[in-house]
């Protein structure tokens, strides 16, 4: 686990009181596993999002997703795809400016200590 520690520190991973969906079965949560037609693709990420949709600690969820996008890559979190958070960010960045809570990166894109 100690990829999950290296996190932003003001935004921990959310901790859940019952354990969320995507711990039970997480390869649900994997859309870019290769499905062998677009439709399958769809019906599996349409899945993920209505999972995400019932889940008590999604706002959370959300925040760290978006904070953490190095360690949030692909999937499904929070009812969004890679591109959808990416976007997400995007506007968000836009409307309030860029999150200079982060930490800054070691040149080879790791997180500083
Ligand atoms: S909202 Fe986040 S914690 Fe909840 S099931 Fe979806 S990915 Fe997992």
């Amino acid at each position: 686990m100690a990829i999950l520690d290296s996190g932003v520190p003001r935004i921990p991973l959310p901790a859940s009181a019952t354990r969320t969906a995507c711990r039970n079965d997480p390869q649900r949560f994997d859309v870019e596993r290769g499905e062998v037609t677009a439709s399958a693709a769809a019906d599996r990420i349409r899945q993920a999002k209505a999972t995400c949709r019932t889940c008590p600690i999604a706002a959370a969820c959300l925040r760290w997703a978006l904070t953490h996008t190095d360690l949030s890559r692909g999937g499904v979190w929070t009812a969004t795809t890679e591109p959808e958070r990416a976007a997400l960010r995007r506007r968000l960045e836009k409307r309030l400016g860029p999150d200079r809570g982060e930490r800054p990166r070691h040149p080879g894109g790791r997180l500083a200590p």
